[in-house]
């Protein structure tokens, strides 16, 4: 009998593990892979993950890595340098392979966690309606575990949401297809930065496209480029071709990757949909991407997942310490996850788009390129170093026209 059981032990649930370890309960966190692994994931990080990286005491360990210290995002609609937090200005791009590996290995090492690697969770246990358990295949044997709460951090096509039939709310369909790869030697902007530029690929008939190119560790430069999901079909036929026709129309990113040479391959997907799922019922719980999922277009995948691992362990902590009964605590985990996700999950999926004039959402992007204070607000809520509700919800964008 563990305190939790937690399905998967990439960045959701090592962080919730560590954060429930490091307050004296016990830990099983089950994933199927091996580490170190990929996986198909982009990679850059915020301030906000940082600080949570810094919480579970794995920092030193990330910061040893050797990546640069990207100071500005230039995205097409927003440039500014990373706000300040816990006292570092930069954010990081880390491949997830030795980046996942240093959470993995660090939970390995707590005495709260028992980590199975290789083993995948099969079901769950029930007792009536709640959940008390799950079943697991380890060397070719069914094992069952019990907990008194199982946590799903198994991604967005999640298996504990699947079975306790989580319900899906918010949800919009897939926006963009993703795809990219690692070129070595790229040069770097003074001072280093995130960037990405906006392009059409009307080829295949991507009227928007986009790329980004983020410096990320061991002398590589992550270069991606995406396209609307309507080009998605036409896009995978021949990811690699369309990857450098599309690329080759953006000058910018061609001019910064020059014969810089490509190593490995291009990776990408269009299995983008956004949602978020009810997070909580009898006996169980979901965090990161089995929670909430959404287009990496607005990086936010991995700082939601560390910030709802802390509100998930805070939650429990309340409930197992006595404070408040079980329902309670999962009701509160639910309310004060929605609140921190879904400013920046409606920025990403248009939905506060959706409520302004053409001009006046217009006007707001023309305001953040004439007033530096306002891109560094719009920045700064990105990484969530100030509530992003100050910035992307309907109210603060009227009081900034109407302020005009
Ligand atoms: C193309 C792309 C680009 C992205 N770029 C960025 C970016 O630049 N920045 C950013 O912040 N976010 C980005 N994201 C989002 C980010 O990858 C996710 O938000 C983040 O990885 C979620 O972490 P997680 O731990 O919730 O889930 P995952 O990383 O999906 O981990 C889930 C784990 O659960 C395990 N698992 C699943 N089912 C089972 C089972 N039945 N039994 C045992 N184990 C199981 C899996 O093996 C896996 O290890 C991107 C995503 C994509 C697809």
């Amino acid at each position: 009998m563990y305190d939790a059981i937690i399905v998967g032990a990439r960045i959701a649930g090592a962080t919730t593990a560590l954060l429930l370890a490091q307050r004296g309960y016990s830990v099983l966190l089950l994933d199927r892979d091996r580490f170190p692994s990929p996986t198909l994931s982009t990679h850059l990080f915020f301030t906000d993950t940082l600080s949570a990286f810094a919480r579970i005491g794995v920092l030193d360990r990330v910061l040893a890595i050797d990546a640069p210290r990207l100071r500005r995002l230039r995205f097409p609609y927003v440039e500014a340098p990373f706000p300040t937090v816990d006292g570092r200005d930069f954010a990081l791009c880390i491949r997830r392979e030795p980046l996942d590996a240093i959470l993995v290995e660090a939970a390995a090492a707590h005495p709260g966690i028992e980590l199975h690697t290789g083993t995948r969770v099969t079901g769950l246990l029930r007792d009536g309606l709640q959940v008390v358990g799950v079943r697991y295949q380890e060397a070719g044997q069914a094992v069952d575990a019990r907990a008194r709460i199982v946590i799903g951090a198994d991604g967005r096509h999640s298996l504990v949401a699947r079975q306790v039939g989580a319900q899906v709310y918010h949800a919009v369909p897939p926006m963009f297809a993703w795809y990219y790869g690692y070129f070595r030697g790229v040069p770097l902007d003074d001072p280093p930065s995130a960037f990405a530029v906006r392009g059409a690929y009307p080829e295949i008939g991507a009227e928007y496209a986009a790329s980004f190119v983020f410096p990320c560790d061991d002398g590589l430069t992550l270069v991606g480029f995406g396209v609307q999901a309507s080009a998605f079909p036409a896009f995978k036929q021949d990811h690699r071709k369309h990857f450098f026709a599309g690329l080759a129309q953006i000058p910018q990113v061609m001019e910064r990757i020059g014969d810089s040479p490509l190593e490995g391959p291009i990776l990408g997907t269009g299995d983008l949909p956004n949602f978020l799922r009810v997070p909580v019922g009898p006996g169980w719980a979901l965090v990161g991407d089995a929670g909430c999922h959404k287009d990496p277009h607005t990086v936010q995948g991995m700082g939601d997942a560390v910030r709802s691992a802390a509100l998930l362990a805070d939650a429990l902590d309340h409930w197992w310490q006595g404070a408040v009964d079980a329902q309670t605590a999962l009701a509160e985990y639910h309310a004060r996850r929605d609140a921190d996700l879904l400013p920046m999950y409606e920025f990403t999926t248009g939905q506060l788009e959706a409520r302004f004039s053409e001009e006046e959402w217009q006007a707001f992007g023309r305001l953040t390129w004439e007033d530096p204070a306002l891109a560094r607000a719009r920045v700064a809520a990105m990484a969530h170093a100030i509530p992003p509700v100050e910035v992307y919800s309907e109210e603060a964008i009227r009081s900034i026209l109407a302020d005009r």
